[in-house]
């Protein structure tokens, strides 16, 4: 790893009172999301335990961060497909989290406004269509597959909270209910007298 910089608490107070002082000195990239940011960059807060520190925005891009949208550092940009990409990356691996438009937003360092924007003119629907998008073809994967789960356990593991909710989307989406699906599916695996026993909701 190319980082030669220490936190010292002198480092650590600069980035947390976004000290605008120290903007050039040195750079701070957050290994959760992958992103680097000047010192002054308003955004949340990282966890000391996640920061690498960088004297230069080379060395971050060497060490495979990516400048954030909201403090440009070095005024380097990345083209909005490219976080498009990685906004689709974490959906495809957190769509059964609580994901909000905030949430997308606090990770790649963009206001909310800007992202549903963004997102809408390169994918062509909002993220939280997006969002139900992969929820429901999880769910119908799920359905498909001989399994004891009930269709508010599914609901749930796919990210839908409301069971409700999830079978009205469900159907408009399909045109059917979750209970006819996995009743007119074909199951592709179907092993043993397990499968059997999925009637329920
Ligand atoms: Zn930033």
């Amino acid at each position: 790893m190319p980082t030669s910089m220490k936190m010292t608490d002198e480092l650590w107070q600069a980035i947390i009172h976004n000290d605008s002082a120290y903007d050039g000195r040195f750079y701070y990239g957050v290994r959760t999301t992958g992103i680097f940011c000047r010192p002054s960059c308003k955004s949340k807060n990282p966890n000391i335990e996640h920061v690498n520190l960088f004297e230069n925005a080379e060395q971050a891009v060497a060490d495979s961060f990516r400048p954030c949208k909201r403090c440009k550092p070095d005024n380097m940009r990345l083209p909005d497909e490219e976080w498009v990409q990685q906004l689709i990356q974490l959906i495809e691996e957190r769509y059964e989290e609580p994901l909000t438009l905030q949430v997308l937003a606090d990770t790649i360092h963009a206001s909310p406004y800007h992202l549903h924007r963004m997102f809408k003119r390169i994918q062509g629907e909002t993220p939280l269509e997006y969002i139900q998008k992969i929820r429901l073809r999880e769910a119908r994967r799920i359905l498909s597959e001989p399994s004891h789960l009930t269709v508010s356990e599914i609901a749930k593991r796919v990210g839908f909270p409301n069971s409700a909710y999830f079978a009205t989307l469900f159907h408009k989406k399909t045109g059917m209910t979750p209970s006819d699906y996995r009743n007119n599916t074909p199951k592709a695996a179907e092993t043993g007298t397990e499968a059997a026993n999925n009637k329920e909701v």
